[in-house]
């Protein structure tokens, strides 16, 4: 922990003399770890508690995990034990004690208490057992302090880090592109509007910006001076189908690079799967744990991952009984088919070229596209779309007409071809969907502290 903070709490301190020193606590992981000797003090909120005339068992969870402590008539003062028998589950405490070897205890371990301090009385917890999603969600705010949520966010920080590094040690730049646009790329039925006051003196009218879907465009212009590039970013889309892997606001984390092709780009992300992937692995067997995850799953997790043609995808998805014809989308039910045996992710290339704009359509093969996306395995689908960009102005500007839009709303990015264009590709990961995925879980909301989906912006 950085001394300038240790240096602040000092000052809190000081001004509030009767606040303990940070030091003088002890981490419950370390207790539990067996690291302790001799009284120590541990603070957190009470996770479960019951008593009796004599004896009260009060589970206390802090950060990194929780330990019961018992607190006896006798060992403590007569408003201690009082305050311990009375405070609620979620009241903050501070308990000292001598941690004492117990198998009947969860964990392993107990403390027994010689002072029991309550901080703060909890009003009754609105969250009991066995609550509904919904009430889950209304409640989001409070909700947050469950294991399993505090399990999925620590797996989720450490994916997080996991990305920033690889690239970073790759010699990536991490940069930022703005989340206000007022060209799409990704299909104007997903866009978000946005009123935009300020515009409204110089044209006299409303005028309405878009919130960004991806970075893709300006991390073009940005590429041509760092080359390779990348962010971690919210994008945003109105997803009007309700499914259990779309947000609305969701965390992107993409990366373009100059002089890489297709198939180098796959090779890269590869690299960045089994990176993040070995991280939790190493980070995180707890909170798999928690959670209920199998981590021989993700142990058996093996590159190079599998590639298919859209074109075989298409045949195998025919043969097990689907009626697909080419440009028709994978859904979710095709991709949970493709996906549902699968031990490591697969890669799908060469998507038919109605897919968007500034992919590039492959020279030997024009009604496809020099394109993959990447598709978890246990039946989560995509969780990657990328592939190598249109970088010939010209043929930019026809593809842009093909699809309906009009070049003279994409200058910019037009411009940024005609001054040394080369080739170049890219691609979009999913954050909450990656780590969805690797917690095993059942639906997207439950890896993000406060989801946003078209039906939910509260808490
Ligand atoms: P899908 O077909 O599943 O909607 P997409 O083709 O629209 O995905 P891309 O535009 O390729 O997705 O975006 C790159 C990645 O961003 C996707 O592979 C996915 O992991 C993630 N992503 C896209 N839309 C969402 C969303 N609404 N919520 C969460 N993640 C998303
Ligand atoms: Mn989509």
């Amino acid at each position: 922990m950085g001394s300038i903070i240790w240096t602040y709490l000092i000052d809190e301190i000081m001004a509030y003399p009767e606040f303990p020193n940070h030091d003088d606590f002890t981490a419950i992981s370390k207790v539990l770890a067996g690291e302790c000797e001799g009284e120590i003090t541990i603070r957190g909120w009470i996770y479960r508690t019951r008593s009796s005339g004599k004896l009260a068992f009060i589970v206390l969870r802090d950060s990194t995990g929780s330990i019961q402590s018992t607190v006896s008539k006798k060992n403590v003062t007569e408003s201690s034990f009082s305050d311990a028998r009375k405070a609620l589950i979620e009241s903050s405490v501070i308990v000292k004690g001598i941690p004492a070897k117990d198998d009947r205890a969860p964990g392993g371990w107990e403390i027994r208490a010689s002072d029991f301090e309550v901080v703060h009385f909890a009003e009754t917890f609105p969250i009991t057992k066995d609550q509904s999603d919904e009430h889950l969600l209304n409640n989001r705010h409070l909700w947050l302090r469950s294991q399993s949520m505090v399990a999925s966010l620590k797996i989720r920080s450490t994916v997080f880090k996991a990305f920033r590094d690889y690239w970073t040690d790759n010699e990536f730049t991490e940069i930022q592109s703005p989340s206000f646009t007022t060209s799409a790329c990704e299909g104007g039925s997903t866009l978000f509007n946005v009123y935009y006051d300020d515009e409204k003196e110089k044209t006299g009218q409303k005028f309405y910006a878009h919130l960004s879907q991806s970075w893709q465009l300006y991390a073009e212009a940005t590429m041509f001076g760092l080359e390779n590039i990348f962010t971690l970013a919210p994008s945003f889309r109105a997803e009007k189908s309700r499914t259990r892997r779309h947000l609305t606001e969701f965390w992107h984390a993409e990366v373009e690079s100059a002089w890489v092709h297709n198939h180098q780009m796959m090779e890269l992300e590869e690299g960045m799967i089994m990176h993040i992937i070995e991280s939790v692995l190493s980070s995180n067997r707890k909170e798999l744990e928690i959670l209920g995850r199998d981590i021989s799953v993700l142990e058996n997790i093996k590159a190079p991952f599998e590639r298919f043609t859209y074109q075989e995808v298409l045949d195998k998805l025919n043969s097990m009984g689907f009626d697909l014809s080419w440009g028709d989308d994978f859904g979710y039910k095709e991709e949970k088919a493709l996906t549902q045996d699968l031990t490591s992710p697969m890669y799908i290339t060469n998507f038919p070229r109605e897919k968007g704009f500034y992919h590039r359509p492959d020279p030997n093969d024009p009604k496809s596209l020099v394109c993959h996306d990447l598709l978890a395995p246990e039946g989560y689908g995509e969780i990657i779309g990328g592939g190598e960009r249109v970088w010939s102005p010209d043929e930019l500007t026809e593809r842009i007409r093909e699809e309906g839009l009009e070049p003279e709303s994409y200058g910019w990015y037009l411009d940024i071809r005609k001054f040394g264009s080369v080739p170049h590709s890219g691609f979009g990961l999913g954050i909450d969907r990656t780590v969805s995925w690797i917690c095993g879980s059942d639906h997207i909301k439950h890896v993000i502290p406060f989801p946003r989906t078209m039906r939910r912006t509260t808490p």
